[in-house]
């Protein structure tokens, strides 16, 4: 197609005009990978179609909130019938208290949630709270996790231990990120260290339990367990961020995968996103009682939101998650995804390119390398350039998968089996080229 007649191509370069990098949000841009963003018009199902009309399967799922696939019809009833109530009211509503008991049904490991409108804003708020909470300053954060995009957690580490963060944006005040100390993930003999230098100052850690944004890498079960230990031992409160795995990896999010390893396992605060809005702005945090009554009104830690518990959100997120409390709905969602990253596998095995691939539930991740990374540095050696070849391989053949290879994908209910066939089967064309070349 001549650049004059790609729609996508149009609007970007009037988008440039008016968006900073025509994006509002970065990795939209498809600067890792280049080329020009695809324009989305309408979605339905596993399918969206950019401003050409071509049609792509959805491995994004707006970066895991689409779990029931776009366009639900029970979700899309549920949201018309919301807005002919009102949009907002400022007001407390019926439907948020219904979401809040839906949510804590699902997560016992929390007895209160407060309700917000994203995940920078959740995880920010729950890192007040747990400074609130505990009287201390410092937090612990580990590299390629990412909690969004407030101050004190845009930061990377120092030179050592007992030097703190260094920002990662400009416009982050070094000050604002003295207190955030930034560790290697999986690294048992770090997090010992760190707790024995700083342990009576930590007031959180904070951590993906599954990383999905350093595409997908697993905190290890005896990680795990050290980081609850710790934080235990000394007063430290474990903050789950399940933006990203909450109600997508299981109906329990991470944490219930990691207690079937260690019973009676739990964080102390979890950070939901994504899912429970089912495609709307809606965030929420949560912890015990005696934790959450710290928050304002009842407490001294001031939080607050004119949109939070907006009444079409929670009737989204509502749907959404009466939907996916079925039965058997997170065990046909896993086979899809492990039957994908199986196919990919054998795929890329057939050609001799060295690939690996792990998944939990409706999320999962694939590594041009012969085995699964631990860290960050590790995720990092992956090949760029020939991510970048697979993924404009396959956006070619209608398969849309995240454009940088530091992001998790995602697989929905209405992802069917021949579309699985249908991926699996442009993941071979591609990686025959690639293979050859
Ligand atoms: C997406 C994400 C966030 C940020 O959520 P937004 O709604 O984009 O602000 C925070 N933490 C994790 C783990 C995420 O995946």
């Amino acid at each position: 197609m001549t650049q004059q007649h790609d729609q996508n191509h149009t609007l970007f370069e009037r988008a440039r005009r008016v968006i900073p990098g025509g994006v509002n949000s970065p990795v939209r841009a498809f600067k890792a990978v280049g080329g020009t963003p695809r324009f989305i018009k309408r979605a339905q199902g596993a399918y969206f179609w950019d401003a050409n009309d071509q049609r792509y399967i959805d491995y994004i799922g707006s970066w895991g909130p689409m779990i029931l696939g776009h366009g639900h019809p029970a979700v899309v009833e549920a949201v018309q019938k919301a807005v002919l109530d009102g949009f907002s009211f400022g007001a407390p509503t019926e439907r948020e208290v219904e979401l809040a008991e839906a949510i804590l049904q699902q997560v016992p490991s929390m007895d209160m949630v407060r309700l917000v409108s994203s995940g920078t804003e959740a995880a920010m708020s729950a890192i007040r709270l747990a400074r609130g909470a505990t009287g201390r300053n410092k937090l612990i954060k580990f590299e390629g996790c990412y909690h969004g995009h407030a101050d004190a957690l845009l930061v990377k580490a120092g030179s050592g231990l007992a030097t703190f963060g260094n920002p990662t944006s400009a416009g982050v005040p070094p000050e604002v990120v003295q207190h955030t100390l930034v560790l290697a993930y999986n690294h048992i003999a770090q997090l010992e260290e760190a707790f024995a230098l700083h342990g009576k100052d930590i007031a959180c850690l904070m951590i993906e339990p599954i990383a999905g944004n350093m595409n997908f890498v697993r905190a290890s079960v005896p990680f795990m367990k050290r980081c609850r230990e710790l934080c235990t031992e000394h007063g430290a409160l474990l903050v789950f961020d399940e933006v990203m795995t909450g109600f997508r990896v299981a109906l329990g999010g991470a944490q219930s995968v990691y207690a079937r390893a260690l019973p009676g396992f739990e964080p102390d605060m979890t950070v939901l996103g994504k899912v429970i809005g089912g495609g709307m702005p809606l965030a929420a945090f949560g912890a015990k009682r005696a934790v959450m009554e710290h928050l304002a009104p009842l407490g001294s830690v001031y939080q607050a939101g004119t949109l939070s518990g907006n009444p079409v959100a929670t009737a989204c997120g509502l749907a959404t998650l009466q939907q996916i409390s079925q039965p058997g709905f997170y065990d046909e969602l896993a086979r899809k995804t492990r039957q994908l990253v199986a196919g990919l596998q054998a795929a890329a095995d057939a050609q001799g390119l060295p690939f690996c691939g792990d998944s939990e539930g409706g999320m999962f991740g694939f590594f041009l390398m012969p085995e699964l990374p631990q860290n960050y540095p590790q995720v990092m050696t992956t090949n760029g350039a020939r991510f970048n070849q697979l993924f404009h391989g396959l956006l070619d053949r209608g398969v849309y998968i995240a454009p940088a290879l530091y992001e998790a994908g995602f697989v929905s209910a209405a992802h069917s089996d021949a579309d699985i066939e249908q991926t699996i089967g442009a993941a071979t064309e591609v990686f025959r080229l690639l293979g050859s070349a």
